[in-house]
């Protein structure tokens, strides 16, 4: 009998170094990392402009760097990017990126050019945890947290499609949003760390008024953000009252209106600046939130919420259970909180030729949660129904 032949184990092999990615330093932990080197922290500022402000991922071309420490630098230290698997644009100038992460996951990013700015919608995790019961990221489950990196990476990755790095250039991107995959404050230090860099003048440079994060109401994180960040806030409402957002955003069960919206006007509090206002956002679905008496119990709800309201029609995504708001119905919605005062915006809809809605993001979790398999089990019942309903 012939013997398979055993693969004889290779000793002499040296184990792979974890390298630090000098991508996702903010400006103090590189700092810190370069004098924990026996380094100059100023040399750190050197290296962040080189990566952020010129897009330098080499680190050899840091020039005003000796070679000496470029050479010690690049046994412990890399600049690694994450990688762009594909990019759509929408006939609207809506652009949309998949981007492949650690573990073989992917996650998008989109942006959005308006007349006078164009904005970034950035991911903070793969896939997501609350499962708000509108959205498309939700249903695909939750891989894990982005890094610092793998966040800052993506508005690099941004800039550099648009030569932005090259100085002669416009800034294509001038806002960014957290409003991509994940919830931000579930993957608190790495997003505080990602928008430092974003707001750093030796970074990207963008005022706190340009950088929002949105979060559906993670209270505690919440209430720390303020001691550590001044950026926008957004928050995810989507219902007046937690009978329903309790249905919409199940997160509600635990931090219920009263506590979100007082957490918001703390951290708005803790803003030296007293005119700045929170966004407060509610995706509009046809006969689910969008009555008469919706709009006038959230106007009473947000009395002394310092806000602008901005109206998101809903977007529908294969398998969702909700249907767009009518137009008069939208109209109604924002004519009710505009005759008591606030100031509304509606979101119009961007990109959705190539899926790229707010909402529509879904990228290629490997799920770690049973949500996707239990979804696509779901969809691929629905279809056979449909099946059977156009046969018989
Ligand atoms: N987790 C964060 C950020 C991601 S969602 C949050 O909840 O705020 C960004 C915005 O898009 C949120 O206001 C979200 O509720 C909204 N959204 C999600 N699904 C949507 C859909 N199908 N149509 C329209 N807006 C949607």
């Amino acid at each position: 009998m012939s013997q398979e032949p055993i693969a004889t184990p290779v000793h002499d092999e040296q184990p792979r170094k974890v390298k630090t990615n000098l991508l996702g330093l903010s400006a103090s932990r590189i700092g810190d990392f370069l004098e924990s080197l026996g380094e100059k922290r100023f040399r750190g500022t050197q290296i962040l402009k080189w990566i952020h402000q010129y897009g330098i991922d080499d680190l050899n071309e840091m020039t005003n760097i000796s070679k000496s420490l470029r050479e010690s630098l690049a046994d412990v230290a890399e600049v690694v990017m994450p990688e762009v698997v594909s990019c759509q644009d929408s006939v609207d100038g809506t652009r949309k990126w998949l981007i492949k992460v650690d573990g073989g996951s992917c996650i998008e990013m989109v942006y959005i050019p308006e007349r006078d700015r164009g904005t970034l919608c950035v991911s903070s995790q793969i896939g997501c945890a609350l499962d708000c019961s509108f959205c498309a990221t939700g249903k695909q489950g939750f891989a894990r947290d982005l890094t610092t990196a793998e966040i800052i990476g993506q508005l690099w990755i941004a800039a550099k499609s648009f030569d932005q790095f090259d100085t002669k250039n416009p800034r294509r991107v001038t806002n960014v949003v957290m409003m991509g995959m994940g919830e931000p404050l579930m993957n608190f230090n790495n997003v505080v760390d990602a928008m430092s860099l974003m707001m750093d003048d030796n970074a990207y440079g963008l005022s706190k008024r340009r950088v929002t994060l949105s979060t559906a109401g993670v209270v505690p994180e919440l209430d720390k953000l303020g001691d550590v960040s001044d950026v926008s806030l957004a928050i995810s409402l989507h219902a007046p009252n937690d009978e329903l957002r309790n249905q919409l955003v199940p997160i509600n069960r635990k931090y219920p209106l009263v506590d979100f919206i007082g957490s918001a006007k703390r951290y708005l509090d803790k803003m030296p600046d007293n005119r700045r206002k929170v966004t407060v956002e509610y995706t509009l679905m046809d006969r689910v939130n969008d009555r008469d008496e919706h709009a006038k119990e959230l106007s009473v709800l947000l009395r002394d919420l310092p806000c602008k309201i901005n109206l998101i029609p809903f977007n529908p995504f294969p398998g969702s259970e909700y249907k767009k708001v009518t137009k008069v119905a939208l109209n109604r919605f924002r004519d009710i909180l505009q005759n008591d005062g606030y100031t509304v915006t509606v979101r119009t809809t961007r990109g959705d030729d190539i899926a790229a809605a707010c909402g529509q993001l879904a990228g290629e979790v490997n799920d770690r949660t049973k949500r996707q398999e239990r979804y696509k089990k779901r969809l691929q019942e629905q279809s056979e129904e449909q099946v059977v309903k156009i046969v018989g």
